[in-house]
């Protein structure tokens, strides 16, 4: 589903070069780039491996929501996978500077990509690519989700770190597959369920389950992305004071619960109208509510 027509504003590509470091030529940090010819070297290790971090921030009416945030788990995911990350300050730069060469339009998608680079360099590459968003609105209306087993314990950032939980990579080959196998049986998105048992998230969003007037997510020690969406929704929910926090739930838990979410920066509050077969409460008017918050305008 996406709202990109011939018709539709152009994308913008902005270049950081050199990018963990200034520029070797002492250019500029960043310059626009031609998004419509090809930009990207064939042995770049993204290109080979899926070697590299990302990040999408939505943009709405031209504002982007949620880039210190975003900026530091770009930074945290390329921790985890011992690469370099650029410097905050410019980035946040540059993606005000890819908005502002865009198009006006209502709903901005920001992606921040940054690889290992191509093959041998040690250079990383870093561009930022600003598209209008996807059309969201039926996600928004309700879903049916699917639960998959994503065959991973809540103890994995334990035991295996080298599997990356809780990083942004740009290796989601697999979570795409899981969104297919979710379509193939009918419904839009995936809640990932552990091998102990317990719901994760989606393949692209966090889970948010209210249970009378609590509000509760998947602990990130379960080897969850840490949201920038709930982490909003929680601030705005405690301010409040409405209790929101971490447990570990099982499908039966979220089935039986007052309401439930998938929760992500360009798509914002998604309701789940039903878990497999089991039929969830739909609020509108609170979901309403969530995405105003999730857009940065309440
Ligand atoms: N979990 C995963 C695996 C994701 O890919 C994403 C976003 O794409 C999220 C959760 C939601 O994160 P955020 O709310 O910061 O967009």
């Amino acid at each position: 589903m996406t709202t990109t027509s011939p018709a539709a504003p152009a994308p913008v590509l902005l270049l950081v070069p050199g990018a963990t470091g200034a520029p070797a030529d002492g250019g500029a940090p960043f310059h626009l780039a031609d998004a419509t010819v090809p930009q990207l070297s064939v042995t770049d290790l993204v290109a080979t491996r899926g070697d590299g971090v990302f990040e999408t921030i939505g943009a709405f009416d031209g504002e982007p929501v949620n880039v210190g945030p975003h900026l530091a788990r770009l930074s945290r995911s390329a921790a985890q996978i011992e690469l370099p990350a650029p410097d905050q300050a410019v980035l946040a730069e540059a993606v005000d500077a890819a908005i502002a060469a865009h198009q006006p339009v209502a709903e901005l998608s920001v992606r921040v990509m940054l690889t290992r680079g191509i093959e041998g360099s040690g250079v990383p590459t870093c561009w930022i690519h600003a598209r209008v968003s996807d059309d969201w609105s039926p996600f928004r209306a309700g879903m049916r989700v699917a639960v998959l087993d994503r065959g991973l314990s809540t103890t994995v950032t334990g035991t295996s770190p080298w599997l990356l939980p809780g990083a942004k990579t740009l290796s989601y080959a697999v979570n795409m597959a899981a969104v297919r196998e979710a379509k193939r049986r009918g419904a839009a998105d995936v809640l990932f369920l552990s091998s102990d048992g317990f719901v994760l998230e989606g393949p692209t969003s966090t889970l948010l389950v209210r249970r009378g007037e609590e509000f509760l997510t998947t602990p990130v020690s379960a080897g969850v992305l840490p949201g920038t969406s709930v982490k909003s929704l929680f601030t705005w929910l405690q301010q409040d004071g409405v209790t929101a926090r971490d447990e570990l739930m099982t499908a039966a838990d979220v089935a039986g619960s007052d309401g439930a979410w998938l929760l992500s920066s360009t798509r914002l509050a998604a309701p789940i109208t039903h878990l497999d077969e089991a039929e969830l409460p739909v609020d509108p008017e609170l979901t309403a509510r969530f995405q105003t918050v999730l857009k940065g305008q309440a």
